[in-house]
């Protein structure tokens, strides 16, 4: 008989390992939420591709060119070889939800589920920022977040991701077509102003704010405890599996879905089995951060105008900013001038 799986929450990284245990193990999803949430961008870089194929019915745009602006009114235009995707995030997820089902797990919405009642043998704990999985079984750790803020707005633009970094955070537009887009910011908790300030720097009204916790990836906290009875693993956000640099973390789900998979089939540690595929680009990009966060407006302006220079942007512009390992030591020996900004990363 397949054994049981109990998975607390039902967003993306819940939904994503759903479709990927369903096949193998009877699942079951519960979701508090009658309907999704729409905090998330639905940014992907190119690396899904190896891990997903996703239809095109949720795809809503597809952007190539990222322009980072500097606090001295310059930027630095990156064009991917391959474009980012923007996903139908709520349709997406829909979808998942339904994939899942096919496969024979029951997908519970509108069902909060209490931790204290859990009989599976494995608990996996797909319930956010602040889980509770995480808690009742002392797995929480010491926590950072981001506040994640963005709505819709009616915007005229050229198809161009824009990114504004400040100190503590940044402020993004993403568009959906040529008319619409997403404008929002990510800056640490205490900065709830943030978002406000940034809409009317550029005078943009956003009606429908939301806003959402993001923790920041912590490579301490376990993702995997066998309490002798029970096994308990943590995913997505509940494991802040999180780019520490843009908050991202759809591709990290994706690549967690799949060892949760591995490890539970072979028996395999599962804090291990995924950390040893994308352990050391979270911590390179929590040590990025490190360095942004440390980064006065003349650091910025400096950085944009050397990133400017010829040689640095192709690389770049050719490798996934999930992957950091693929192209920040290329770029050092590129740009020599570049060290100076390693000691912060190490401090
Ligand atoms: C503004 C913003 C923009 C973002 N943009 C991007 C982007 O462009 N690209 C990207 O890759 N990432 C992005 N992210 C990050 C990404 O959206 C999240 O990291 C991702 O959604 C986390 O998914 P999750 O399933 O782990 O957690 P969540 O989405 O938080 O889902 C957890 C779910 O668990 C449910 N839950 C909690 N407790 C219980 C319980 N006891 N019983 C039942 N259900 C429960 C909650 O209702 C929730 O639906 C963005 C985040 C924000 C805030």
């Amino acid at each position: 008989m397949a054994e049981k799986v109990i998975i607390v929450g039902g967003g993306m990284s819940g939904l994503l390992a759903a479709n990927q245990l369903a096949d193998d193990f009877e699942v079951e999803v519960y979701e508090q939420k009658l309907h999704y949430h729409k905090t998330c961008s639905g940014i992907l870089s190119h690396a899904k591709d190896s891990l997903i194929r996703i239809s095109s019915k949720y795809i809503q745009n597809e952007i190539d060119t990222v322009r980072i602006h500097s606090p001295d009114n310059n930027f630095v235009e990156f064009k991917f070889r391959q474009p980012d995707a923007i996903l139908k995030r709520d349709e997406f997820l829909d979808g998942l939800a339904n994939s899942a089902e096919k496969k024979g797990a029951i997908v519970n919405m509108g069902r909060r589920f209490d931790i204290a009642n859990a009989d599976a043998k494995h608990i996996v704990g797909a319930d956010g920022a602040s889980s509770n999985v995480a808690r009742h079984f002392s797995m929480f750790g010491q926590r950072t977040f981001f506040m994640g803020q963005k709505a819709i707005v009616q915007y005229a633009n050229d198809n161009i991701v824009e990114v504004w970094p400040f100190s503590g955070g940044f402020g993004w537009i993403v568009p959906h077509n040529r008319h619409e887009a997403e404008i929002g910011t990510m800056s640490y908790q205490k900065d709830i102003g943030v978002f406000d300030r940034f809409c009317s720097a550029r005078n943009i009204i956003a009606k429908e704010k939301e806003a959402q916790l993001i923790p920041l990836h912590n490579p301490d906290v376990r993702t995997f405890k066998d309490t002798g009875k029970q096994k308990i693993y943590l995913i997505g956000d509940a494991a802040t599996a999180v780019k520490a640099t843009t908050g991202g973390s759809i591709v990290q789900s994706l690549v967690m879905a799949k060892s949760l998979k591995e490890s539970m089939l072979f028996k395999k540690d599962f804090d291990r089995l995924w950390k040893s595929k994308i352990g050391r680009e979270l911590w390179l990009h929590l040590k990025l951060r490190r360095i942004l966060d440390s980064f006065s407006d003349k650091d910025m302006n400096s950085l944009i105008r050397e990133v400017n220079e010829a040689g640095i942007k192709e690389l770049l512009e050719k490798e996934s900013r999930d992957y950091p390992s693929r192209f920040l030591f290329k770029i050092l020996m590129r740009k020599p001038s570049l060290l100076k900004y390693v000691p912060k990363m190490l401090a």
